[in-house]
């Protein structure tokens, strides 16, 4: 009897085993803020994941509609991609602690920050305060417009999915060299084609594009928000009309949810063209992945920067 109950109980124990194993070999349930961080989890990830983002790229990322199904989402994800730097705080932290799911919460074993090895601009000197009402006290987090931010993203994604699956850890680190070299080879392709551009003032609509700008050569000498997060003011804008006719800036970019009236009232009283540029994937149906993101916003910027005809070398 003994001899039977103990064979029982090994069947059981490999049994639980066998599906274990089974469904530790399952694919990750990847869940990302944006859809620029799920585009590059899939780049890493392969068919060893299902990635899905909360937030679409026709949204502002700072403000998203919390909608219960992200919560159901949230309950049932391996591993949440977050921007970080602030950019979810108005919505993400209580969908988190509503899922109850202890991989996704803040610092879990799924808990991924994309933002800590990625190169980030503007963080204030001295106080950091929200008082302000600026939306970006810990630098700016739309870091992801530079492609060599990109690979720092794909890198931190890499390493926690390698911890999570280590069987897998050659898999995704071959993906990610791949995706990696890729990147390199299409940005010397972006550098050439922006190169005539280089040193273009333009004025974009939220601080936005600060890493692209850097990146691809562009200078930008004002906003249309007074501060990240503030809507636009009559001082503020006359002020920034001035500025434009004293620097001659004939390039206005904005984001697809900003309103067009301040923008276009800008452009007819300094003469620039008002262009919608989408900061991410998902943005416009076109830009289905993250290198479609930069041929398509670059195409965007050579077409409108030939239209005023911008300064070339
Ligand atoms: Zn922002």
């Amino acid at each position: 009897m003994k001899f039977i109950l103990s064979k029982a109980l090994c069947l059981a124990v490999a049994i639980s085993l066998v599906a274990s194993v089974a469904h530790a070999q399952g694919k990750l349930n990847v869940i990302a803020t944006t859809e620029d961080l799920a585009a590059i989890a899939r780049e890493v990830g392969g068919d060893r994941i299902d990635a899905e983002s909360l937030a679409r790229g026709y949204q502002d990322p700072h403000f998203v509609e919390a909608k219960p199904s992200f919560i159901l989402k949230l309950q049932k994800a391996d591993v949440l991609v977050a921007v970080g730097r602030e950019l979810e705080i108005g919505w993400l932290p209580p969908l988190i602690q509503q899922s109850r799911n202890a991989k996704v919460q803040t610092g879990g074993p799924g808990y991924i920050d994309a933002s800590l090895q990625a190169r980030i601009l503007e963080i204030p000197q001295g106080q950091i305060t929200r008082a302000m009402g600026d939306v970006h006290p810990l630098g700016n987090p739309h870091y992801w417009l530079d492609p060599e931010n990109g690979k720092a993203v794909a890198k931190e994604i890499s390493d926690k999915l390698s911890q999570l699956r280590p069987n897998d850890r050659s898999f995704f680190e071959q993906r990610t060299n791949d995706f990696i070299n890729r990147l390199s080879e299409a940005e010397k392709r972006w550098a050439s084609l922006m190169a005539p551009y280089k040193g273009t003032k333009v004025v974009t609509y939220h601080r936005s594009f600060p890493n692209f700008a850097e990146r691809f050569g562009l200078d930008v000498i004002g906003y249309v928000e007074p501060r990240p997060g503030i809507p636009p003011s009559p001082q503020h804008t006359l002020d920034l009309i001035n500025e434009m006719k004293r620097q001659n800036v004939k390039l206005v970019l904005v984001e697809p949810y900003f309103d067009l009236k301040t923008p276009n009232s800008i452009g007819r009283a300094t003469g620039a063209e008002v262009l919608v540029m989408p900061p991410s994937v998902g943005g416009v149906k076109e830009v289905t992945d993250y290198f479609k993101l930069f041929d398509y916003d670059i195409n965007l910027l050579i077409g409108a920067l030939k239209k005023v005809g911008a300064q070339t070398e």
